[in-house]
């Protein structure tokens, strides 16, 4: 029982800080905080995704240029170019390391924005940190594993972020509706998004970017949205955008024209 507990915390925080951090408010800029709270949610961001901690600013690219070019050849990870979700993902790891180490330079509209705090980077970076993160994963397993079995989801802890990564990129633009007749192949998987913390309205968020709730319709919940408002409300964050302008057009939204990708950028 506490195995399992520990697996369903550890995957709902991980997914929340990357939605809540590396993706709304680093790669979109959706709302602002201050510099302490930035380096707190950092910190956050670094212990919940440990052994697979992604650099924000090498997401905010790719994640900048899965947006400007969605499903389309130079899509970084579109569904639509890959036999299956293991080697979508394994080029986007190569890419991702790529943009780490300085070896590709992305055009100058993507980069810029992140938080700089090189020093956590460094560190989260090195073998020592996940190696670390690792052995921390391990003797939680041996120390409360009740049985064998259990031991089977070892690996998950690993390699949270490329799971979440997977189940998003690929279900993402693959399964599910569409509110939006948007010009990729965005598609909305759940209408309570349970797995990945609002990540996979991904049609929605295609059509309005900078919207930080990524649910339009009265029933589609975004946990991160929520998670947002309880720091707006205490006066930790201030969104950029309203949501609220962001529901209305719901009525018709066939009529509705997604916002330029540049416009949403920064
Ligand atoms: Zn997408
Ligand atoms: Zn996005």
């Amino acid at each position: 029982m506490a195995i399992l507990a520990f697996f369903f915390v550890h995957w709902q925080l991980s997914v929340l800080f990357q939605s809540f951090f590396q993706h709304r408010y680093v790669a979109h800029r959706q709302f602002t905080m201050s510099r302490r709270w930035e380096r707190f949610f950092h910190i956050c961001t670094y212990v919940t995704q440990g052994a697979s901690y992604l650099q924000p600013a090498a997401y905010a690219v790719m994640h900048r240029m899965h947006h400007a070019y969605s499903d389309s050849a130079q899509d970084p990870h579109s569904p639509h170019f890959y036999p299956h979700a293991g080697s979508m993902m394994w080029t986007t790891k190569d890419r991702y390391l790529d943009l780490v180490a300085g070896r590709e330079q992305p055009e100058a509209r993507f980069a810029g924005g992140a938080p700089d705090w090189l020093s956590l980077e460094w560190f989260a970076n090195t073998w020592f940190s996940r190696l670390a993160w690792v052995a921390v994963y391990v003797a939680i397993y041996v120390q409360f594993a009740t049985s064998p079995w259990l031991f089977a989801l070892l690996p998950f802890h690993f390699v949270m972020g490329p799971v979440h990564g997977a189940i998003v990129n690929w279900c993402g633009h693959k399964y599910g509706y569409r509110n939006f007749d948007s010009a990729d192949k965005s598609t909305n998987a759940l209408v309570f998004d349970f797995l990945t913390a609002g990540e996979l309205f991904q049609n929605n968020h295609h059509a309005f970017a900078m919207s930080p709730n990524f649910g339009v319709k009265w029933y589609e919940i975004d946990p991160t949205y929520w998670f947002m408002r309880a720091l707006r409300a205490v006066g930790i964050i201030t969104f950029k955008a309203s949501p609220a302008m962001r529901v209305t057009p719901l009525a018709a939204p066939a009529e509705v024209a997604p916002a330029p990708v540049e416009a949403t950028l920064v």
